[in-house]
């Protein structure tokens, strides 16, 4: 199974599909999308059942950000070089994609309520799969 995502509708509008690696059924990991025709915006669906939204600010990095999807073979590791939480699907140890089911998530709470997710992967790796947009790895 590979780690890199595959070019879904049209170029212009730069949506890649990621599938698991550990479902037989090829089931979709998650799916980024980043158009031109939508300044800055960066969507992440089909992960963690919902949809999440964000902005970057930064032009160079959103056209960068563009050229990775418009083609087939999207890398989620370039993803993430710009933010872990673009490609929150991949397990960097692992090096492929898994669907939310998979990755077995684990909402954290600290004492203001929600804090992040904590996934496991079938191989027992544990990373974070969601959070707020300046938590780091
Ligand atoms: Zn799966
Ligand atoms: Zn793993």
């Amino acid at each position: 199974m590979t780690r890199f995502g595959t070019l879904i509708g049209t170029a212009d509008k730069g949506a890649a599909l990621f599938h698991c690696a550990a479902c037989a059924d090829d089931s979709v990991a998650g799916i980024f999308l980043a158009s031109p025709t939508l300044p800055g915006a960066v969507i992440i669906t089909g992960f963690l059942g919902d949809t999440f939204n964000w902005t970057v600010r930064d032009r160079d990095a959103f056209d960068a950000l563009c050229l990775i999807v418009a083609q087939d073979d999207a890398d989620p590791i370039l993803l993430r070089r710009y933010h872990w939480l673009f490609a929150p699907f991949f397990c960097v140890p692992c090096e492929v994609n898994y669907c939310t089911r998979h990755w077995s998530p684990e909402p954290i709470h600290d004492a203001g309520g929600y804090d992040h997710t904590l996934g496991t992967c079938p191989r027992g790796h544990r990373q974070k799969v969601h959070g707020w947009s300046d938590d780091r790895e």
